[in-house]
């Protein structure tokens, strides 16, 4: 691994730390009028000494305000630093150096040489079953469906690879979180111990017509056949060569033949990739898979409206 990579890999878990904690400061405000209220006092704080407040008396403000904010966490039955940032590094709070030093964390990362993240696509990184928001789905049926996938998903990451299924096929229009529930089994997995691998139909494609022409080494397409978790993303109805939409059902067949688990996301129902990837891999996937049919309103363009209100 480079060391750009580490750095990139860390980085990404320190925004997901970040971002973590901004939802669940969010979560206490909602429920906690008076945290709602400390946090605003604290904010101001360092502001008023500027204008000439005393500094000790700001002290103790502050640091009364923070022991009536751990109180009304714990009685409401929080952990007093539920909304403090979780880094994993506690050196470089995963900022991946200690003042100009490079931190401990990045040496071993480097060190470590076959680090299992590096086969997990960088924005995968942080995205977990406990930061997935049901609130992003209308309250009543795409809620309690959107609840009963993450529930299966959870099951089939948890107790991977038992599952009967030889698979999950996503599929449902974009933004619809199939991404981030793929993201969230494939940590599950890999922490597991388990060799994940995780891209889109389009990468694989391209390599597997690279190893074709002789481009790539044929290890390039083992590794799509001897993994124990491969997730293929965004499977669509545009047509690849020929040579690489046969190729991928190939994939797809043989690891269903050598129960080897696999998840594919796509826009499209079975029925739908039948043209590009043919009858017997539409069948495959109903016979074999478990098919989760997401329903919903884009998440990512909410969340863009939301910001913006
Ligand atoms: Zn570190």
């Amino acid at each position: 691994m480079k060391l750009n990579d580490a750095l990139r890999i860390k980085t990404a878990k320190r925004i997901a730390a970040m971002q973590e904690a901004e939802n669940r400061r969010n979560e206490l405000h909602a429920r906690i009028a008076r945290v709602k209220e400390i946090d605003s006092i604290l904010r101001d704080i360092p502001m008023r000494s500027l204008v000439g407040e005393s500094v000790e008396a700001l002290r103790a403000e502050s640091e009364a305000l923070n022991a009536e904010r751990a109180r009304l966490l714990e009685a409401c039955g929080y952990e007093a630093d539920y909304d403090t940032p979780k880094f994993e590094c506690k050196e470089c709070n995963d900022g991946g150096y200690c003042g100009l030093k490079l931190c401990q964390c990045i040496k071993s990362m480097l060190a470590s040489g076959n680090y299992q993240e590096s086969t997990l696509a960088q924005g995968l990184i942080g995205k977990t079953f406990e930061n997935l928001s049901l609130d992003y789905y209308a309250e009543g049926e795409e809620r309690e469906n959107m609840a009963k996938i993450i529930d299966g998903c959870k099951r089939f990451a948890q107790s991977f690879p038992a599952d009967k299924a030889a698979g999950l096929y996503f599929y449902g229009g974009t933004g619809l979180g199939k991404t981030h529930l793929s993201a969230a089994i494939a940590n599950v997995v890999s922490q597991k111990g388990f060799s994940v691998l995780y891209e889109s139909a389009q990468q694989i494609a391209d390599t597997l017509e690279a190893v074709r022409y002789n481009r790539a080494d044929v290890s390039e397409r083992k590794k799509y056949e001897s993994c124990s978790l491969l997730i293929i993303d965004d499977l669509g109805a545009e047509f690849f060569t020929q040579y690489g939409s046969a190729a991928i059902s190939s994939i797809v067949d043989l690891r269903i033949v050598n129960g080897k688990k696999t998840i594919i996301s796509s826009n499209y129902d079975p029925n739908g990739i039948k043209k590009t990837y043919g009858e017997r891999l539409c069948s495959r996937i109903l016979g074999e898979y478990r098919v989760l049919k997401f329903v919903g309103k884009d998440i990512r363009m909410q969340k863009i409206k939301g910001a913006n209100n």
